[in-house]
């Protein structure tokens, strides 16, 4: 008989004195997972106790150069995907420098009295995806560990803050010409690639007395493209975004341009054959686009381009055939990049004594947006003229994980998780977690 089949014999038996026989299968996995729960608690006990009893060098090399000298073992208190662990570990101190240093803490990557980097990793994954209270319930099922909602909140923002750093570090490279440089040598330029901003409102918490100031979550995307446009705009659109990176922030536009530069350096946008640049017609998304990127082919969402209309023949016609015939003619005219025709049907029914006129507005709009509406060039092109793209990133971020019905949101905490949150939807989560690892070794 094997080494486990008798392991397993052994904690069978002692599940059947525990109890009566098992009534279902269910009953069985549950038993079965919470001893294994409790076995893995002392495997790591007996584990980290085995790691410390041998025999112990009476000085190490300190840091500094110095030498530390061993002094005595310390109490730590691991908090793991096996429960709370005590464990003892040697501590050195330097005479020269006044560091103290606990090497096996250092050799593991072990956090006493925090969370374990397995711990974060999946409390910062729950942390993502669902509201921390209600987080911390599924949390506890699913790995028999129980974090409180404050506990997924901080690895979240543990991870949100991580995603910080490495943005940090690629702005640094994007602003570096000696980089840069070398990225223009030896980087296989991209195609076709695209990008694109949007912005979305989240609640945050206001001084008491002051109304609830929602602030603007910016998000924004590069991804490419495989399929064609529709050959009629209500047609299925079969094209297809992929390879998809988000990045995320609440920050004025001015401070949220070099974020947008330094993700795209990392996507080679400048290097870029065609790059093009999807938005919804927000001016400060046209001016960051102009200012990093002056090459890039700038293109109004076609959804977005079509919302102007319905407003107008609300205002315009009081039967509602009249009011579709109407967006039908203008969405063919807007199709076949008609400008003229459009902007002119609009303005046929401006009323100078209507307040926030829609006909105005859809003119104004289309006037100034017109040479980023030539949709028959871009369709001609094969290129994608509908962000749906960043557009469900929004709701993925800002309303599904943000906009909880009634939540307030610390502004720093709105940013991190939306930060988190973006990493997680581009699939950065194994990266992040290796960085988070290498982190508690360092320290
Ligand atoms: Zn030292």
């Amino acid at each position: 008989m094997d080494k486990h089949t008798s392991i397993g014999e052994v904690v069978r038996d002692h599940l059947l004195v525990e109890s009566e026989a098992p009534q279902s299968l269910s009953e069985m996995e549950d038993k079965i997972r919470r001893v294994l729960w409790w076995l893995g608690n002392m495997v790591l006990h007996v584990w980290l106790r085995w790691l410390t009893k041998h025999e112990r060098e009476r000085a190490i090399a300190c840091k500094c150069g110095g030498e530390a000298r061993y002094i005595r073992q310390r109490p730590g208190q691991l908090y793991t995907l096996f429960g709370v662990v005590k464990y003892q570990r040697d501590y050195y101190l330097c005479s020269t420098c006044g560091q103290g240093t606990y090497p096996l803490d250092e050799q593991l990557g072990l956090r006493p009295n925090a969370m374990s980097a397995e711990v974060e990793r999946l409390a910062g994954l729950t942390g993502v995806q669902m509201p921390f209270a209600k987080g911390s319930e599924v949390f506890e099922e699913l790995t028999l560990v129980s974090l409180s909602d404050q506990s997924l909140d901080k690895a979240t923002q543990a991870y949100g803050r991580e995603v910080e750093q490495q943005e940090h570090e690629w702005r640094k490279q994007a602003q570096d010409p000696t980089d840069l440089q070398r990225q223009e040598r030896e980087i296989k330029a991209p195609l076709r690639l695209y990008g694109t901003v949007d912005g979305g409102l989240v609640p945050t918490r206001a001084p008491k007395g002051e109304p609830q100031p929602w602030r603007e979550l910016k998000i924004g995307a590069w991804f490419m493209a495989r399929g064609q446009p529709p050959r009629h705009p209500d047609d299925e659109w079969a094209i297809r975004a992929e390879q998809i990176t988000y990045y995320a922030d609440i920050r004025p536009a001015e401070e949220f341009g070099p974020l947008m530069w330094a993700t795209g350096v990392q996507q080679h946008a400048q290097l870029a054959h065609e790059l093009i640049f999807l938005g919804d017609g927000a001016r400060w998304i046209w001016e960051l686009v102009d200012f990093y990127f002056p090459n890039a082919i700038q293109i109004v969402d076609w959804f977005h381009a079509c919302e102007y209309l319905a407003p107008v023949a609300q205002v315009a016609f009081t039967k509602k055939e009249e009011r579709e015939r109407w967006i039908e003619q203008m969405k063919t005219a807007l199709w076949k990049g008609q400008l003229d025709t459009v902007i002119a049907a609009c303005q046929k029914h401006v009323d100078p004594n209507r307040e926030k006129d829609p006909a105005q507005q859809a003119s104004t709009y289309y006037t100034n947006n017109r040479h980023r509406m030539d949709y028959p060039t871009y369709r001609a092109n094969g290129y994608q003229i509908g962000s749906g793209t960043v557009e469900s990133a929004v709701k993925q971020i800002a309303q599904q994980r943000l906009k909880v019905p009634g939540a307030r949101w610390n502004l720093e905490s709105a940013r991190l998780v939306s930060k988190a949150r973006a990493a997680f939807l581009s699939g950065q989560w194994p990266d992040l977690a290796d960085r988070r690892r290498c982190l508690s070794h360092a320290a």
